[in-house]
């Protein structure tokens, strides 16, 4: 069974970028919770700011697993562990260079087609998101 990433209690599966924001099925935007860590009060779906840390964190393990400048669709099926039929139709809209696809373009689609900066976390209060 699959156990709260916070708290250890049986857990549901949290797609941190929602599906209606774009998000996609794979295991980094996957994230473990009870329910009172996912739906209640203490969890992404009620609290905005904890929402938009797991989105920060999200970004930055992937700024961290694409570390080069472009990667090839079979490579980013490795290390991202997504289905390539997928991933192909999501990079479509995005510039295939002879190297690859550009991590930036993968990130940014990945993330739902936004960037996500540490700033946005610190200035929280005074940003209105539209999400
Ligand atoms: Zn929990
Ligand atoms: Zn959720």
């Amino acid at each position: 069974m699959l156990k709260c990433q916070i708290c250890g209690k049986p857990a549901d599966k949290h797609h941190i970028v929602y599906r209606s924001q774009g998000g996609v099925d794979f295991p980094l935007n996957f994230k473990y919770l009870c329910s009172e860590h996912h739906r209640g009060k203490s969890g992404p779906h009620k609290n905005r700011k904890l929402d938009l840390l797991y989105k920060v964190e999200m970004q930055q393990k992937l700024e961290k697993l694409l570390y080069k400048e472009f990667y090839t669709l079979d490579e980013l099926v490795n290390l991202l562990q997504i289905n390539k039929g997928m991933l192909k139709k999501l990079l479509k809209e995005y510039k295939l260079y002879k190297e690859g696809y550009r991590s930036f373009d993968v990130i940014y689609r990945l993330m739902g087609k936004k960037k996500y900066t540490e700033y946005m976390l610190q200035e929280y209060y005074d940003f209105i998101g539209n999400f």
